[in-house]
């Protein structure tokens, strides 16, 4: 699985506005009053002084009154200069085409009831021998291919989902080469083999696709929100929002195979079930040594699994089984072998 627990994290990001706090200055008007002098000048008379008859009267001084007023004082007014956030710009999201192959019909809407926010390809030809599923994010081809009988039990065989557990491609390899020199038994099985659903993520050797999505949490049955980009895990804007994931969805609902098998790492491990599920999983176990145990501790969280979304679109018309292969951290070439054999022997045996 080569995923560490990862919590869930909020997509809400906060935006700080500084406030701008008011700046009022206030004039400041300093009058100061007159100081009137009215100084009245002390009239001396002089009648005694002297025994002289002369008599002195000096007229009265009046000082003029002093009158001080200071201008009024005004500050000038304080203008803080405008504060303008600059104007925040998404990136634009752009589809990848959605290019069908020539020999397909026009693209088909879902009703919403059924998948509300996706829109299939279209009708494939499940006679032809290679089909264009649909295009990854980078525009690389998610192809399958035909070998075997046709109208036989269908096998459908998923090398890569998570594009750094990429050992499937060898067991594919292997199948596509006996399948083509007729070595495989393949009477009464008409075998599909796709090499990858996440070429993007496997030339990158990373586990999501190019868009960060974690293709394994991105399917549209019990699709949760989980994470974000960055996050090991992470499921997409919705369910089904990843064009790998349609192009798988609209494959299967059409080729409804009776047993699906997706190949991960490095677990080393097949988690056991019940029924004709469980009876197919232990054969593959038995025959290619891996151990039938519960994945892979606490800490995950499984929703929008591709193969849980399968088994819930194939059971309203069929007992199919699909299920999860987890290959240990590298494969010999005998346990390519093995792998190889245990596909044909399962798809014999039904
Ligand atoms: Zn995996």
């Amino acid at each position: 699985m080569r995923r560490p627990p990862v919590p869930i994290r909020s997509l809400a990001a906060l935006l700080t506005a500084a406030a701008l706090a008011g700046c009022g200055a206030g004039g400041d008007d300093t009058a100061v009053p007159g100081t009137p002098t009215d100084r009245p000048i002390a009239t001396t008379t002089v009648a005694d002084l002297a025994p002289t008859s002369t008599t002195t009267t000096a007229p009265p001084t009046t000082a003029p009154p002093t009158t001080t007023t200071l201008p009024p004082t005004t500050l000038p007014p304080t203008t803080l200069p405008p504060t303008t956030l600059p104007p925040t710009t998404l990136p634009p999201t752009t589809l990848p085409p959605t290019t069908l192959p020539p020999t397909t019909l026009p693209p088909t809407t879902l009703p919403a009831t059924t998948l509300p926010q996706f829109t299939v390809a279209g009708d494939l030809d499940l006679g032809a021998q290679e089909l264009v599923l649909g295009l990854s994010v980078e525009g690389r081809p998610i192809v399958a291919e035909r070998h075997g009988t046709i109208g036989g039990r269908r096998v459908l065989i998923i090398g890569v989902i998570h594009g750094n557990e990429d050992d499937g491609v060898a067991i594919v390899q292997q199948l596509r080469n006996r399948a083509i020199d007729g070595t495989a038994p393949l009477d009464g099985v008409e075998l599909w083999l796709v090499e990858s659903m996440n070429p993007d993520g496997q030339a990158a050797q990373i586990r999501q696709n190019a868009r960060a999505v974690d293709l394994n949490r991105n399917f549209p049955h019990k699709w949760g929100p989980i994470g974000d980009v960055g996050d090991s895990q992470y499921a997409g804007t919705g369910p089904a929002s990843e064009p790998e994931t349609q192009a798988m969805v609209n494959f299967i609902g059409q080729l409804r195979p009776d047993i699906a098998i997706w190949y991960h790492q490095d677990a080393n491990l097949v988690i056991p079930s019940t029924g004709r599920d469980g009876r197919i999983r232990a054969r593959y176990a038995e025959l290619t040594g891996l151990p039938i145990a519960d994945c892979c501790g606490g800490g995950g969280i499984y929703t929008g699994i591709a193969a849980t979304w399968a088994r819930n679109e194939l059971k309203q018309d069929s007992d199919a089984v699909p299920f999860i292969v987890e290959l240990p951290g590298s494969l010999t070439a005998e346990q390519v072998t093995a792998h190889a054999d245990a596909v044909l022997t399962i798809a014999a045996e039904g």
